[in-house]
């Protein structure tokens, strides 16, 4: 497969581009080679500048769950467009979304749409402290929530990749107030609130932690989160911006049936156009500008392009058998890829819930970031570069999860299963 096209469209942006991307981990740098530069894309498939077709499982790393370019969501943005981009007033279509988002999420009463999940986390954070009167937060090693300050703590992803979990720029003096704990580990969540008894704001999490590739929660890690939450009065925050819609249309929390006081959404509502959303309970909420005094605001929240895309793709969710048929379509892969790698003596590990993966190099199980972190990523980069080579492109790092979308057929799988037979046998 050739890459000319792109590699020159990579030295062009590294003159002008720090490291020639926009979001570190599209640099391939973990993964020994380098980028492929997308020119168009189409339900499950990209193509890049050179021509080259890929069956792809980033999704724009989670939004675009009904695949590429959806004719319904193409024509809900074209319609808004031509009657203008961006006003900075209210519109319906915001009310719209708001409504659509608290419907499918009980406890979240009222919703402010932000124009990124990175916006929807920091302001959340900010609300919770504003509101609690408190200034320590708890978040989970490996868990990734954005890049705002205080979360660039022990973060997963990008940072997790390239190896700056505690990100330079970050004063000490604010990240003295973020406290970090291993996921699934209820007793280190206990010995931290005792040990800062009355001053933890909110505990932040991912349901899912699909930042250090697809960790699921233990049996009663989050019941117990939940219930430590409402003894301490501590806001749980739960983090949904990649699981929400996608692991169900309540997202993780109608999955597994525990609820926060804060939810963030990102990805999936807005269809591929930047958006981030937080809500919860009025009584948190309505502490906000303009009704309270937590500032927050944005030019472009709210946008009626964004909010036309994730109006046209919830919809489209909400159609009887979609998570259903992304769970067939996820538990096909699975089998396939656990037999593909069966018939090797590698050590790999898949783990999967709903449509969201990642198979490990490693026995596992994997149940929080240190596990994680055991993986042998110079195979994973191997693995990743000859999937690549054979039109297949999952996320470029270990510490990533897989997305499934409904565009992804029979063939497409197959075709994957085959990729990893082989790919898994050169190892
Ligand atoms: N929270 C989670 C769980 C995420 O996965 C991400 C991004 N992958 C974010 C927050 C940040 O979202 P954004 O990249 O839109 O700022």
């Amino acid at each position: 497969m050739e890459h000319k096209e792109s590699a020159k469209l990579f030295a062009q942006a590294k003159q002008f581009i720090p490291g020639g991307v926009n979001s570190p981990v599209r640099a391939f740098k973990s993964v020994g080679c380098d980028p492929v530069f997308i020119s168009r894309a189409q339900g499950a498939h990209v193509v890049d500048a050179d021509g080259n077709d890929y069956i792809d499982y980033v999704g724009s790393w989670g939004p675009m769950i009904l695949g590429h370019a959806h004719p319904k969501v193409i024509e809900a943005i074209t319609r808004t467009a031509a009657s203008g981009c961006s006003f900075g007033a209210p519109t319906a279509l915001e009310t719209q979304l708001a409504q659509m988002v608290c419907e499918a999420y009980p406890n979240m009463e009222k919703v402010r749409m932000v124009s990124s999940g990175t916006e929807a986390t920091m302001s959340a954070i900010r609300l919770a402290r504003g509101y609690t009167g408190r200034d320590k937060i708890l978040k989970f090693d490996g868990c990734y929530h954005g890049h705002a300050d205080s979360l660039l703590v022990k973060a997963g992803s990008g940072a997790a990749t390239y190896g700056v979990p505690t990100s330079p720029g970050v004063p000490a003096d604010f990240a003295k107030h973020t406290l970090t704990a291993t996921y699934n580990d209820l007793g280190e969540v206990k010995a931290l609130i005792a040990a800062n008894s009355g001053d933890i704001a909110c505990i932040i999490l991912e349901p899912v932690a699909g930042n250090m590739g697809c960790v699921l929660p233990q049996k009663g890690f989050l019941e117990g989160l939940r219930a430590l939450c409402t003894a301490e009065g501590i806001v749980l925050i739960i983090d949904e911006v990649m699981t929400g819609f996608r692991l169900a249309y309540g997202g993780a929390q109608e999955r597994f049936q525990v609820w926060g006081d804060l939810v963030c959404l990102g990805k999936i509502i807005g269809g591929g156009m930047p958006v981030g959303a937080f809500g919860g309970k009025a009584e948190i909420m309505d502490r906000l500008s303009p009704q309270g005094g937590v500032y927050q605001a944005g030019t472009l929240s709210g946008n009626p392009l964004a909010m036309s895309a994730g109006i046209a793709t919830l919809s489209l969710l909400k159609e009887e058998g979609f998570y259903q048929q992304i769970e067939e379509k996820s538990a096909y892969l699975e089998q396939g890829l656990r037999q593909a790698a069966g018939r090797t003596s590698l050590q790999t590990c898949f783990q999967r819930v709903g449509g969201m993966f990642c198979t490990y190099f490693q026995n596992g199980p994997v149940d929080n970031f240190a596990q994680a972190a055991q993986s042998d990523t110079d195979a994973f980069g191997r693995f990743f570069r000859k999937l690549l080579d054979q039109g297949v492109y999952i996320a470029p790092s270990q510490f990533e999860a897989g997305f499934m979308s409904m565009a992804h057929n029979r063939d497409d799988l197959d075709r994957t299963i085959e990729a990893a037979e082989r790919a898994f046998a050169a190892l």
